[in-house]
C-alpha cells in the first residue's frame, strides 16, 4: 500500500469506527486543540488518542522484529502540564533579572508555549529505544548519531515510520526554523494533519493572553504572529500539507 492509500484509507477507518461520534460533526473541539480536552488514550504505556495507538502499536510490532523496542518517552502532554513547566520556568527566569520578552524567548528555545504544543492532541511521540541501557538525559541529538545508543532506530523509523503514518516535524532540514532538530519526535499525520488545519483557525492570541500562563500578558501581536510562522508552522511540508 502506497503512503497516499495507506492515509487516506486511515481517515476512513477513523471517520467510520475509531474515531468518537461527538467530535465527527463538531470537528475539532477547542479544548482537544489546547490539551485542556480529556481525551480517551490507548494506554498507560502508549498515552495517544486510540487510533494513534493502534497504528503505534502496528509499528511497535515490526521495529521489534528487528531487535528495536519503540519506547515512548513522552505522548499525550495536558495544557496543565505544559503550564507548570512554563510558569516554571517563568520565574526562575525573572528572579535571574530578565525582562518579560527576554525571557518569554528563552523559554521557547526549547519549550513550548502552553497551548501550542503538539503533544497536546495526542498524535505526537517522542521516542527512544527501550531495548538500551539509560544513561542521564535520553532526548539529545548526539544519542541519535554517531556512536548513540539510538542510530539504529534513528535509521529504521526514517525508512518506515512513514508507512505508518508517523512523520518527523522538527527535521534537520536547514530552512526550516523554529524548534530544533528532534529526532525522537513523531507525529500521526492523518489525524495530526487535519488537527493543525482546525488549529490554525483559532484566536491564539486572545486564547492565550489569560494571566494564568506566566508573561502571557506580555505576547504582542507581532510576537504571536512570528511564533506561529516559525515555531508552530516550522514543521516539515509533509504535515501541514493541507
Ligand atoms: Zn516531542
Amino acid at each position: 500500500m502506497n503512503r497516499k492509500t495507506f492515509l487516506s484509507t486511515s481517515l476512513s477507518i477513523i471517520g467510520v469506527s475509531i474515531w468518537p461520534d461527538s467530535w465527527k460533526n463538531l470537528g475539532y473541539p477547542t479544548p482537544i486543540l489546547l490539551g485542556k480536552g480529556n481525551p480517551e488514550l490507548y494506554s498507560i504505556d502508549i498515552p495517544l488518542l486510540k487510533p494513534v495507538g493502534v497504528a503505534f502499536k502496528e509499528m511497535q510490532h515490526s521495529a521489534e522484529k528487528e531487535g528495536i523496542v519503540l519506547e515512548i518517552v513522552s505522548g499525550y502532554r495536558s495544557f496543565e502540564r505544559q503550564k507548570s513547566i512554563w510558569n516554571r520556568k517563568y520565574k526562575s527566569n525573572q528572579k535571574e533579572g530578565l525582562k518579560p520578552n527576554e525571557n518569554i524567548n528563552k523559554i521557547i528555545e526549547y519549550s513550548t508555549l502552553p497551548g501550542t504544543s503538539r503533544h497536546h492532541w495526542g498524535t505526537d511521540v517522542d521516542l527512544i529505544d527501550g531495548s538500551k541501557v539509560k544513561v542521564g538525559d535520553v532526548l539529545l541529538t548526539e544519542k541519535f548519531h554517531g556512536m548513540g545508543p539510538y542510530v539504529k532506530m534513528r535509521k529504521w523509523m526514517e525508512k518506515n515510520a512513514a508507512n505508518y503514518g508517523f512523520i518527523m516535524p522538527y527535521t534537520k532540514d536547514k530552512s526550516r526554523k523554529g524548534f530544533y532538530y528532534e529526532p525522537w519526535h513523531f507525529s500521526y499525520s492523518p489525524i495530526a494533519l487535519p488537527m493543525l488545519k482546525a488549529y490554525l483557525e483559532l484566536d491564539l492570541k486572545s486564547i492565550l493572553s489569560t494571566t494564568e500562563v506566566e508573561g502571557s500578558l506580555h505576547l504582542s501581536s507581532n510576537f504571536m504572529a512570528l511564533y506561529l510562522e516559525q515555531n508552530i508552522l516550522g514543521i516539515t511540508k509533509e504535515l501541514k500539507a493541507f
